[in-house]
């Protein structure tokens, strides 16, 4: 169990997990590389005897991010997709899980071609409307698993409203916040049950690291994944996990800058006369507005709109030429970095998802994904300026 913290969102985020090393004392955690732990006698650990089951690098990213989700629990995984796919075989053939529409292209794939087959069954539905989810519920379904704001098409799901859908049909409702991260959005906060995120985006932040968490208050379900994790194994690296520690002390100061960044530059781009469409949660078009004003804060309480930008060209030959023209930005999947990236959904981060299924959520071929960086503005500016021209 993780220990609660009264300190504000960057001290525990520099803090817990870091404490100086016990033996050497380095400021700096050590990475405990080793796959195995001397026992002193049969039965008789320290703590820890075999890294798969538990490793103390792991153990202090995992105290480190329940703090920053103000959970009592927190799993680490391999990859975003090991903690999704772990969160999922909690659950049995014939149960039913309900999932928002446009979700994460991976999660698509993983549930359709994988648990799919293995009798788990899924609904894909709009998770704007709590009373779409309400209707959706079936004797069999388990658990709702939405992503606030979607992918690609920034969708939001009112967390209140939804959690109290869900308490009441006795159906747990899981969150995947990649997007905005613990710094953005607390889910837990909501009545959420169980929060999973990519840590490979914002919480690393560099472009440089895989990994998946999920947080939890329940104590039953944090006890059902930790065995998960040990009985499947999709692990995270001691190294990874040094790495992810590490990057989580900058989380407050990145996201903040990215966001801005992108709150910024949304404006502008809502006024350019070559766009098609600009969707942004901080533009007062964006139908959802109120709702990412009410639930997207950070730790201070300010409304935050996040660091992801979507824009529709309408035309092939234009969004070519428009990614042909970029210097700052870089054509690449994943988000959250410290540097901007821009994709293609359609074709990169969406294409296991059928067409029409694509097509008839508004995810087209020349919608364009932005994930803003914490480059200096004037220079995105620009270099979105130089490409739209
Ligand atoms: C990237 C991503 C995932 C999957 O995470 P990996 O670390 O790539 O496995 C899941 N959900 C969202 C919203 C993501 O952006």
């Amino acid at each position: 169990m993780a220990k609660k913290s009264k300190w504000g969102f960057s001290t525990k985020s520099i803090h817990v997990g870091n404490e100086a090393d016990k033996e050497m004392g380095s400021v700096s955690p050590p990475i405990h590389l080793t796959s195995t732990f001397k026992q002193d006698g049969v039965g008789k650990n320290r703590g820890h005897d075999y890294s798969r089951v538990s490793n103390p690098t792991r153990q202090r990213l995992e105290e480190n991010l329940a703090s920053l989700d103000g959970a009592n629990y927190a799993v680490c995984y391999s990859t975003g997709m090991a903690a999704t796919t772990a969160l999922f075989q909690l659950f049995d053939a014939g149960d039913h899980i309900l999932i928002s529409r446009n979700t994460y292209g991976g999660t698509f794939r993983m549930s359709m071609n994988v648990l799919k087959r293995q009798g788990i069954e899924f609904d894909w539905i709009d998770t704007r409307d709590p009373e779409n989810i309400k209707n959706h519920i079936k004797s069999n379904t388990r658990l709702v698993h939405v992503e606030t704001p979607t992918n690609p098409l920034l969708e939001l799901c009112d967390l209140e409203a939804t959690a109290k859908v869900c308490t009441k049909a006795d159906v747990y409702l899981s969150v995947d916040n990649s997007f905005m991260s613990p710094y953005g959005q607390r889910p837990l906060e909501f009545g959420v049950d169980v929060v999973m995120q990519s840590s490979t985006k914002s919480l690393s932040g560099h472009s440089d690291v895989l990994g998946g968490v999920l947080t939890t208050n329940n104590e039953d379900l944090a006890e059902r994944l930790q065995f998960m994790l040990k009985a499947t194994g999709g692990v995270p690296s001691p190294f990874d996990n040094w790495i992810l520690l590490r990057s989580t002390k900058t989380l407050a100061l990145r996201y903040q800058k990215a966001s801005d960044n992108a709150a910024e530059l949304a404006k502008w781009l809502n006024e350019q006369k070559n766009i098609g469409r600009v969707i942004y949660p901080g533009l007062k078009s964006h139908p959802q507005h109120e709702i990412a004003r009410k639930q997207q804060r950070t730790p201070k309480g300010d409304i935050i709109y996040g660091n992801m930008i979507s824009i529709d060209l309408d035309a092939k030959e234009a969004r070519d030429h428009f990614l042909s023209q970029l210097e700052v930005f870089t054509l690449a999947e994943s988000l959250g970095g410290v540097e901007s990236l821009v994709c293609v959904p359609y074709n990169m981060t969406h294409a296991a998802v059928p067409d029409d299924a694509k097509l008839e959520m508004g995810i087209t071929e020349t919608l364009i994904r932005l994930s803003i960086g914490i480059e200096n503005l004037e220079d995105i500016k620009s270099d979105l300026s130089k490409a739209l021209d």
